[in-house]
């Protein structure tokens, strides 16, 4: 078990707070609103230095290297969603959690991989003490979840060089995947729709920055 920092009404007040900035950034969908103004963001957050700086909208470093993604890219990723109750999401890039969080508060079946093995025990330790238990997988993105496809939507919380096939592959028809894609610092944010056909849509959505989608290794 992971022991978390207690969530009192400062909390709450500064997570309103954080809803309200997402909201005159132009974030409108209202069920990430909700999510993100009850998930108590610094749960997720393991450096204590950062705890007072947790519902600013920026983005966080956490163990191996990684970040939590700033909640304003957390907010605009799962509003291209488009996400309804029930639907099947794979995600991956697990990291601290708190997007798996997000989209579970909005009822979705949450499949997530991680690439590094000490994040991956962490976040999945951390969750449960939360009360969440999502489906966590240790392995290689790249690959996505073949047993559990296909999926209804897919997230990639880092950045990719490329958009993998099997990912494209694993999504249902009329299924949607937002993927940050770009080399080197920038990414742009891509939002793909599986037509029946086979083939799929793309849109360019603007420029986000993440750590990048690791390929051959596993820590
Ligand atoms: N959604 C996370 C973002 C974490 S940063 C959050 O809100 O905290 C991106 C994560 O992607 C990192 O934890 C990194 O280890 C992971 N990652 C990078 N390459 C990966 C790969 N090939 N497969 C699975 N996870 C990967």
């Amino acid at each position: 078990m992971v022991v978390l920092p207690k969530d009192d009404y400062r909390h709450q007040g500064l997570r309103r707070q954080l809803v309200d900035v997402l909201r005159a950034k132009g974030i409108k969908d209202e069920l990430v609103l909700t999510a993100i103004g009850n998930l108590p963001r610094h749960q997720f957050i393991d450096d204590t230095a950062f705890l007072e700086l947790a519902y600013q909208d920026i983005a966080f470093p956490i163990p191996c290297g990684q970040t939590i993604s700033q909640p304003y890219t957390v907010a605009f990723q799962t509003e291209l969603l488009e996400l309804r109750r029930g639907m099947k999401v794979l995600e991956v890039g697990t990291g601290s959690g708190y997007q798996t969080a997000v989209l579970l508060a909005m009822g979705a079946k949450v499949f997530s991989i991680e690439r590094h093995k000490p994040l991956y025990l962490l976040t999945k330790a951390r969750l449960a003490s939360m009360g969440m238990r999502p489906n966590l997988y240790f392995g290689d993105g790249y690959r996505g979840l073949p047993r559990e496809a296909p999926f209804d939507r897919i997230i990639v919380t880092c950045g990719a060089p490329f958009v993998p096939e099997d990912l494209l592959g694993q999504l249902k028809s009329g299924g949607i995947l937002v993927i940050p894609v770009g080399e080197g610092e920038e990414q742009r944010m891509i939002r793909m729709v599986r037509r029946a056909d086979g083939t799929n849509s793309s849109e360019d959505l603007g420029a986000f920055r993440f750590v990048p989608m690791l390929q051959d290794r596993v820590s």
